[in-house]
């Protein structure tokens, strides 16, 4: 029995959850609550999935009720058990957990049943006509279509030609079973939508060759739902057109109270990317990326790897939130969201990107100290580690200046004191260059007595750098990454997508000098690195070796609009 969830965190109710809690209290269905989240197998799950999933799991959650998880596997030709397994997989990562898994061909006989009783009821042809044909009869929004010569074919041939359709007589393509509905419907979906299609090619991931025959979206979905009990089927805008059908469907052979009931809500869209299973497999396929878990990419997969937490995407899908009208949603707020969650729960560390060495002249040759240093002054719970300091750091290039005006603040010969995260506070005397003009070494002077966290330690400087030292950090490489398109809605332009590719998605740097603490950074650990923004640990990580993705930088440019 559902029960509303007293202790719900208090935040405005959606408008679903408004429909569901009605429903609860009229006592529609028995006041019983099950959802489903029904992906196509075809593709990996993107962020757009995620907020059907958060509704559908969360709804079931809220109110005390089940969700299930079904895949919608009725089209061969595309579908995959690699899928299915990455599907589970990121609903589970996401947080989610199904009461059972089912899937469209578990209900291949009912449905082939019910197209028979819907044959026999004078409700359904088989027509033999082509795609073409069939699609040239179909009428505008302002013009009635034409009926099929196959219209009012005898019950017995319809019947007879749909056996065979699924013994495998006939080639794909050269008939399909059509609902006889109204051919002069205002809605073209009624216009005699088509029930069953044949496919011989390709044999099911689960069904194998047993079926010449498959289900349509539409015949499979409605009748899948009412089958497993489902009391809200919610999915996206673009079905609410189907949602009539949906409701015919059911009429035909339900009979008693209970009903599951369709609700559409808006689409996710995200600015310079592509929401489409078809198109990111396009992709995929070409190479345009590395492959569908590319951290460049929106599939779940691809967040993760890219360093995003499964907190930070729930917290954006909360934020956007529910409605009828579709959006596109700028990418910093979803950055902004792995900002606020990385924040608190990662140590930060200096990372070199670009390193220069640096000789502390009057530091005295083979002397070694160990620096305490918090991992992250909002979390003391995150500890403290220690940092190998020397005579020689390495530090930012871009943190040294030979000839710098006085706006600069960092160093240069002569210049400005400089603190050392956490170390001393030095100044640059002179720099060395190699043939190219190109510095190699910086040369500064250090005051012994400035150290952080002594008494000398409190005089302040303007500006503070980053640095590693160079006998225990290790090499790194680096991937810095930028939005996968140029334009805002890919989708929305003309003309080949290929173009439309930011050349610049992916910047690699090798060489970078990290702290020695990230030595044993596992793939998926997560740190900030100073000044540089959060960092993910890639799993082309080899010991010793580590690759970092960056997940995000520091800047917020969402707060600045
Ligand atoms: P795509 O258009 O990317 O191929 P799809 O809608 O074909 O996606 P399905 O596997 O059919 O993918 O989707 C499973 C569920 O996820 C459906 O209920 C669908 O409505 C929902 N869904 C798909 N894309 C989005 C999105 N961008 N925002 C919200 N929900 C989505
Ligand atoms: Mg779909």
């Amino acid at each position: 029995m559902a029960v509303t969830a007293e202790d719900a965190p208090k935040r405005s109710l959606n408008f679903i959850e408004q429909i569901v809690e009605n429903d609860i209290r009229e006592g529609v269905n028995g006041g019983r609550i099950q959802t489903r989240f029904p992906p196509e197998p075809n593709g990996y799950l993107h962020i757009g999935h995620a907020k059907a999933v958060c509704l559908d799991f969360g709804i079931a959650e809220r109110y005390g009720g089940v969700c299930n998880l079904r895949f919608e596997d009725t089209n061969p030709v595309k579908e995959d058990v690699e899928y299915v397994d990455s599907i589970m997989e990121d609903i589970r990562w996401l947080g989610f957990h199904w009461n059972n898994v089912y899937y469209a061909s578990d209900y291949f006989h009912k449905l082939y049943d019910l197209a028979v009783q819907f044959i026999k009821e004078g409700k359904a042809y088989v027509d033999e006509q082509s795609a073409e044909e069939i699609a040239r009869q179909k009428g505008t929004p302002t013009e009635p279509g034409q009926n099929s010569p196959y219209r009012d074919r005898p019950v017995s041939e319809s019947l007879d030609l749909f056996e065979r359709m699924n013994r495998g007589e006939f080639p794909d393509g050269s008939m399909v079973l059509r609902a006889k509905i109204d051919m002069a419907h205002s809605n073209m979906h009624f216009r005699d939508p088509i029930m069953y299609r044949i496919i011989t090619t390709h044999p099911h991931h689960r069904t194998g060759t047993e079926w010449k025959v498959y289900p349509m979206y539409d015949f499979a979905h409605g009748q899948s739902d009412y089958f497993e009990g489902v009391t809200h089927s919610l999915c996206t805008l673009e079905f609410e057109v189907h949602r009539p059908l949906y409701d015919y469907y059911l009429d035909q052979f339900v009979k008693g109270d209970y009903r599951p009931k369709q609700r559409e809500f808006n689409r996710l869209n995200i600015t310079y990317t592509v929401m489409s299973k078809r198109k990111m497999l396009q992709l995929v396929q070409e190479g345009l990326v590395a492959g569908w878990d590319d951290p460049r990419m929106p599939t779940i997969c691809g967040l993760r790897r890219r360093g995003y937490t499964p907190e930070a995407i729930r917290a954006f899908i909360d934020k956007i939130g529910y409605t009828k009208y579709e959006a596109l949603n700028d990418v910093a707020l979803l950055e902004s969201a792995v900002r606020d969650d990385l924040k608190p729960r990662t140590p930060r560390v200096c990372a070199i990107l670009d390193p220069v060495r640096l000789v502390i002249t009057n530091y005295p040759e083979g002397q070694r100290e160990t620096l305490l240093t918090e991992n992250n002054p909002d979390n003391p719970g995150l500890g403290t580690r220690e940092m190998a300091f020397s005579r020689e750091l390495y530090i930012e290039r871009g943190d040294f200046m030979e000839q710098a005006d006085k706006d600069f603040y960092r160093l240069s010969p002569g210049g400005r004191e400089v603190r050392l995260k956490s170390a001393y506070i030095i100044r640059a005397t002179a720099c060395e260059k190699d043939a190219e003009g190109r510095v190699t070494t910086v040369f500064a002077e250090y005051d012994p007595e400035s150290k952080s966290g002594s008494e000398g330690g409190n005089r302040k400087v303007k500006s503070t750098i980053n640095w590693v030292d160079v006998e225990s950090s290790i090499e790194a490489e680096v991937r810095l990454y930028d939005r996968l398109f140029l334009c805002e809605n890919p989708l929305a332009e003309s003309g080949g997508f290929r173009d439309l590719l930011n050349p610049g998605s992916l910047t690699v740097l090798n060489g970078c000098r990290v702290e020695a603490y990230l030595a044993d950074a596992k793939p998926g650990d997560k740190f900030q690195f100073l000044k540089s923004g959060y960092f993910c640990v890639d799993p082309d990580s080899t010991p010793g070796s580590p690759v970092f993705n960056r997940t995000v930088s520091l800047k917020d440019s969402w707060a600045k609009k």
